[in-house]
């Protein structure tokens, strides 16, 4: 199956006892087991779900790999993640990781033992050496996050291999509708479901992937152990969502590609971030190992123009956290979601005071347009307010 059919069909079908096309939501904590020492597949909810393992399914079928779990967020797929490794153990991870990842490394793992170092993933000699004697593993995402900085993700894969560290990589951002990572050589994939894969901003999820038996056994063990399962009926509107990934992607792209051309000759933005731009650092990388440019683009606006004023000045564009949802948000990194970050280290790799992030939504490309242009005619900080 192609990857379109595989997003309605790829969980296995429909229910076998009544034909419904869709997996029905088993809202049931436990099941009734025949007789002692005998159960019909299922034994509590935490272990096992049926509707869960639907999603389960269908994310493994997508990534092409061998095993899918599914999570209660982003952040306890990637705390499962994490919890593989043990005391004494470094994990490297790339200068734009999603804030939250960092925080769970820098004050949750740290406690335990478990350390992280920062390296450019952009730079694969500085990357390699990196990846001293206690590493056990990278973690990137591509685009990173909020830059859209690309990794070379079959090379950084090659090195991770050559050094006996795993290679994690965190897909939220383009999902396997455009970009496969265990194809390029990673072993282990995170989402953030709460975003394109769900994709309606009305629910919060998270998915790993392995492509190998011997740690699907290791995740399942700690995906029951630590115990942040994802709920039936949360799986259920996650595969809902699913099923539209592929229409969704491709307006969220093209819709993407247009509002960067717009603001890339917009006088009032000194700098877009959109890997889809052939003037984008990441677009020959980008373009080798993902399908199109995605939906995320990151700009700072010209000297003159105030983010605060743009930012509370867009009538269809909500200001707002998360992304990868229908409607198109904006938000401000700095205050927002690498908020957590501290300003020296934030500084450092780029994510300046100036920085705006869009998530691009499939509403009518001009309409996006012509909101992001009011709002930065609004943004002019020597415009006179007249009450
Ligand atoms: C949102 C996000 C996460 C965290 O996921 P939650 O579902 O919010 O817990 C992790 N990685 C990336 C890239 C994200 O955008």
């Amino acid at each position: 199956m192609k990857t379109d059919t595989q997003l309605i069909h790829g969980h296995g079908g429909e229910d076998p006892r009544t034909g419904a096309v869709n997996v029905p939501i088993y809202q049931t904590s436990t099941f009734r087991q025949p007789e002692l020492g005998h159960c019909l597949g299922y034994e509590y909810s935490r272990t096992g779900n049926p509707t869960r393992e639907a999603v389960e399914k269908e994310i493994a079928v997508l990534e092409g790999g061998v095993a899918g779990f599914a999570f209660g967020s982003g952040m306890a797929a990637i705390t499962a993640v994490l919890s593989l490794f043990k005391s004494g153990d470094r994990i490297v991870i790339g200068s734009n990781v999603y804030g939250g990842t960092f925080r769970v490394l820098d004050k949750v793992f740290n406690n335990f033992g478990i350390t992280y170092t920062i390296a450019d993933t952009l730079d694969l000699d500085s990357f390699e050496k990196a990846i001293a004697d206690d590493v056990v593993a990278v973690l990137v995402e591509s685009p990173a996050n909020p830059l859209m900085f690309v990794t070379d993700l079959k090379a950084v894969s090659e090195i991770a291999r050559r050094h006996g560290i795993l290679t994690i990589v965190d897909n939220t951002f383009m999902t396997p509708y455009l970009q496969k990572p265990l194809e390029l050589g990673a072993d282990i994939i995170v989402h953030s479901a709460t975003k394109y894969l769900g994709g309606h901003s009305d629910l919060v999820a998270g998915l790993v992937v392995v492509n190998d038996e011997k740690l699907a056994e290791r995740i399942a063990f700690l995906q029951n152990a630590t115990g942040g399962v994802l709920g039936p009926f949360d799986s259920f509107l996650l595969l809902r969502g699913i099923k539209t990934l592929g229409v969704r992607m491709d307006r969220h792209c093209s819709n993407a590609q247009y509002i960067a051309e717009y603001l890339q000759k917009s006088p009032a933005v000194s700098k877009v971030y959109y890997p889809g731009l052939e003037s984008d650092s990441g677009y020959e990388v980008n373009s080798r190992q993902a399908r199109a440019g995605g939906g995320m683009i990151s700009f700072e606006l010209a000297e003159g123009y105030d983010h605060r004023k743009f930012l509370s000045s867009t009538k269809i564009i909500a200001l707002a956290e998360s992304l990868g949802g229908v409607e198109s948000l904006v938000c401000h990194p700095a205050s927002m979601t690498h908020a957590s970050i501290p300003k020296d280290i934030r500084e450092k790799v780029g994510i300046t005071d100036g920085l705006i992030r869009l998530s691009v939504g499939i509403e009518d490309k001009d309409d996006l347009v012509e909101d992001i242009e009011q709002a930065l005619e609004a943004s002019k900080s020597d415009r006179i307010e007249i009450s």
